[in-house]
């Protein structure tokens, strides 16, 4: 469902990332893991297209930057930016404009109800506290229902309520058939949630093991994110852990 190929991005001579592959499968949530500046962050601004990078990103079989792949795309960025004239509810009538949804009140309403965001509806971007910036955010990415949604370290800021939400709707959306990709580093974050990992340290993924293949291995993910980053395994030109399918 996202195949991305040979993927490097420089920032100036900062190598980002380094000739990055994988590809995921339709219906899996897949935790992006790596220390800061491993390069999560901007192989999720690649994926979405607000980048220029060398090599190929397809979503659905489409070219990331085709209004085809974007119809598919969703993004939940790390930085909430909201308007700050804009109120909660206004911020949800501007993405379904954009995106020119129609019968979207529903989910709306099922968004706010969920994460405790009906009452603030009224509140202006610049009124909200940092957690509440994160709900909307949240929402404002879910609104259009994605089939390919990129999360970057979605769980930061938000109390215990929102987080349990959160897992569930990805778990919802995982049966559903929906494609996610989840940059963390905090590890028990994810904890239950993931089928598959790719762990990127230095711009590049050392590692890229399906639940299964870790669970037979007898490690957990922990363990795995260390020897990886720290290990032997973490040394520049080691080989990668696992497989890319
Ligand atoms: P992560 O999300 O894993 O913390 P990033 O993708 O943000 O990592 O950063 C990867 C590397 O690219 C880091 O060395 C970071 O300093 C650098 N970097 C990120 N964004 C920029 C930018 N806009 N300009 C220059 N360097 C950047």
């Amino acid at each position: 469902m996202l195949n991305v190929s040979h993927l490097t991005k420089k920032y100036g001579r900062t190598v980002a990332c380094k000739d990055v592959s994988f590809h995921l499968a339709p219906g899996t949530v897949t935790v992006l893991l790596g220390p800061n500046g491993a390069g999560k962050s901007t192989l999720m601004k690649s994926v979405i297209g607000f980048l220029r990078y060398e090599g190929d990103i397809t979503v659905g079989g489409y070219p990331n930057k085709t209004v085809e792949a974007r119809r598919l795309l969703g993004y939940i960025p790390e930085m909430p930016s909201l308007y700050p004239n804009l109120t909660v509810s206004e911020h949800m009538e501007f993405i379904a404009r954009a995106y020119r949804l129609s019968g979207y009140q529903p989910r709306k309403e099922e968004l706010f109800r969920r994460f405790e965001l009906t009452d603030k509806q009224k509140k202006f971007g610049d009124e909200l506290s940092k957690g509440m910036q994160q709900k909307l955010n949240i929402c404002l990415g879910l609104l259009p229902g994605p089939k390919v949604l990129l999360l970057d370290e979605p769980m930061i800021g938000l109390d215990p309520h929102a987080i349990k939400e959160l897992k569930l709707l990805l778990e919802e959306m995982r049966a559903a058939g929906c494609t996610m990709l989840v940059s963390t580093h905090i590890i028990d974050s994810v904890d239950m949630l993931w089928d598959k990992t790719l762990i990127m340290d230095r711009g590049a993924i050392r590692a890229d093991v399906t639940r299964e293949a870790l669970e037979k291995d007898g490690r957990t993910l922990e363990q795995l994110f260390f020897d990886v980053t720290e290990g032997a395994g973490g040394q520049d030109g080691a080989p990668q852990e696992g497989h890319t399918a």
